[in-house]
């Protein structure tokens, strides 16, 4: 492993073209479908190796393991992780703390280089890495696919974002002064991911701290250790030295709580349920002992996402823009339609058309490249099946209900679709993160939009409409973090869409966007009057 001294490869390779979202692999492809099997045979032959823990220049064993299984298969082992718990939470933060120190004083051409390396790895390994998402979390090829390119435009655009905040300038000069604004790094970061974009949200989080100078303690989740381990054995190959990025595997309410407490940790990164990330903001703005700052929290929450489906739409667009935000890996996106707001006018007529469109959903393995594969565990899937339950008697099932058995043994559910379910019933307010959509039939266009603010949440939204006079006022009214107008609700793309949600979906801190490295930085200002230096004034 390098030393932090050792960084400074023989040439750095920092990005010097304008940014560009990765292409998406197109799987229809003869050549591209090849490659897929063959990555997905290397990997299975891999499947259920142990890993360890790392802390600076440490491997580490533990007693207990957390062992990640393939929800389309829970007895295959797809790896073997060490459990960190609160023993472990010291030596992991007091590494970062340690590399923190000359990791700050690297260039940052050297830490955009070392991101711009680590997207040309990924880049090279595309169909290994999304092989392995496939079977640690369930997704089918294209849905993994879109996780590692998003993965690598966070790589390629918060590289060059830490180049143009380096160049950043005051507004004004003052007479007779030199006045200059730079971002300066904060400390140690807890990086604390869902399961869900197991590698592009664990590895953005991550990259943005260590691109803007700190280092990181990284708690993947339980259900997806192995593909975070695969994206930093990709760090270490691009050149990352030992502690500024730690690998610690562990329980989110021992290891995570106490990363989130321990007074050397400077900041918290977190992406996940609303419950997590209230619990973390809570206990981060205690001061504990020996503690000099006010932690900063960037919690990105859960949703209820809504597309209004307006009397003037394009009906064919709108079936298939709900259907493939609310079932696309399997509903379990923060972003994903959980709740179609279709006009009365034209609600008999868009229900009939969209059970014929989910009925055509096929549920089975995600490495036969299936459209909808398994939840992600049999706790998630006993949950939903409760929703299910519920929401057979807040509405009227249309399509679905229950287990998807003839899939297999994994944990798989059938598309659901409830009709007539009332704004406020609890399908239609409480995130399930599963394949299930309520259907909610609207008076008018205001009465949608009074519908879709009526939960606690502002993640994602679309509205299918023609009227512009329409879509002006959801612009406006429709409060959400991230709006889309006659296309689906999901599939945000790094630097078009910075992601983000309002209320309890978070602190809006928009991925993938222009403001997004300020939340990973502290500005200074430094003003010097000019000539005091040349004419030998200390002052
Ligand atoms: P989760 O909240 O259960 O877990 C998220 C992470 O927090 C995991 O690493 C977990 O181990 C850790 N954790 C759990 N308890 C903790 C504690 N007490 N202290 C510190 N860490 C703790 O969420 P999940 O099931 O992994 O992911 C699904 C959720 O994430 C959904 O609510 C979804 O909407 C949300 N999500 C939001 C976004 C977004 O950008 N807003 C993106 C993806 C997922």
């Amino acid at each position: 492993m390098a030393t932090v001294l050792e960084t400074s490869r023989p040439t750095l390779r920092v990005p010097t073209t304008p940014f560009k979202n990765e292409p998406l692999t197109d799987f229809s492809n003869v050549e591209n479908a090849r490659h897929m099997r063959a990555a997905l045979s290397k990997v299975r032959a891999e499947l259920g190796r142990e890993y360890d823990m790392v802390i600076g220049n440490r491997l580490i064993k533990t007693k207990e393991k957390i062992k990640s299984l393939n929800p389309a298969r829970p007895s295959e082992i797809v790896g073997v992780f060490q459990n960190a718990d609160r023993e472990h939470v010291e030596p992991a933060v007091r590494a970062a703390a340690e590399a923190f120190e000359s990791w700050k004083r690297t260039t940052v051409e050297q830490r955009a280089s070392l991101l711009h390396v680590t997207a040309s790895i990924l880049r090279e390994r595309k169909f290994e890495f999304s092989a392995w998402m496939v079977y640690e979390v369930g997704k089918n090829w294209a849905e993994a696919d879109a996780d590692l390119a998003e993965t690598i435009d966070f790589a390629e655009f918060y590289a060059r974002e830490a180049l143009r905040l380096a160049r950043a300038e005051t507004p004004a000069q003052l007479p007779g002064e030199r006045d200059t604004l730079m971002y300066s790094t904060l400390g140690v970061c807890a990086v604390i991911p869902p399961w869900n974009f197991p590698c592009a949200i664990m590895a953005g989080m991550t990259m943005a701290a260590i691109v803007c100078g700190n280092t990181v303690v990284v708690k993947p989740s339980h259900d997806s250790p192995t593909i975070a381990m695969k994206f930093f054995e990709a760090l270490q190959e691009a050149g990352l030295p030992d502690g500024v990025v730690n690998f610690c595997p562990g329980s989110g309410p021992s290891f995570g709580s106490g990363l989130v407490e321990h007074p050397l940790t400077r900041f918290i990164a977190f992406t996940g349920s609303k419950e997590v990330g209230l619990d973390i903001n809570q206990r981060a703005a205690v001061p504990r002992p020996g503690q000099k700052w006010i932690k900063r929290t960037i919690l990105e929450m859960g949703g209820k996402d809504s597309i209004i489906v307006d009397a003037d739409a394009n009906l064919d667009a709108a079936v298939e823009g709900v259907a493939q935000s609310a079932f696309g890996f399997q509903g379990q996106k923060c972003s994903a339609c959980s709740r179609a707001i279709v006009d009365e006018k034209i609600y008999d007529v868009f229900l009939e058309r969209l059970k014929e469109r989910v009925s055509k959903i096929k549920v089975g393995e995600p490495a036969e490249n299936n459209p909808m594969g398994p939840v992600i565990s049999e706790k998630a899937m006993k949950t939903i099946l409760n929703y299910i339950e519920a929401g057979k008697k807040e509405g009227r099932l249309i399509h679905g209900g229950g287990p998807a058995k003839e899939a297999g043994e994994g944990y798989f559910i059938q598309p659901t679709v409830i009709a007539d379910v009332a704004p406020t019933a609890r399908i239609a307010q409480e995130e399930i993160f599963g394949p299930v959509l309520a259907v909610i039939k609207s008076r008018n266009f205001d009465h949608a939009l009074e519908i879709a603010n009526n939960t606690e949440f502002g993640l994602t939204g679309a509205v299918y409409s023609t009227s512009r006079e329409k879509l002006e006022r959801a612009r406006t009214d429709f409060h959400a973090g991230n709006l889309y107008f006659n296309r689906k609700c999901t599939g945000a793309m790094v630097g078009a869409h910075p992601f983000g949600g309002f209320n309890m979906s978070g602190t809006d801190s928009k991925a993938g966007g222009p403001d997004y490295l300020l939340l990973f930085t502290q500005a200074k200002s430094v003003a010097e009057k000019i000539g005091d230096v040349a004419s030998g004034s200390k002052k």
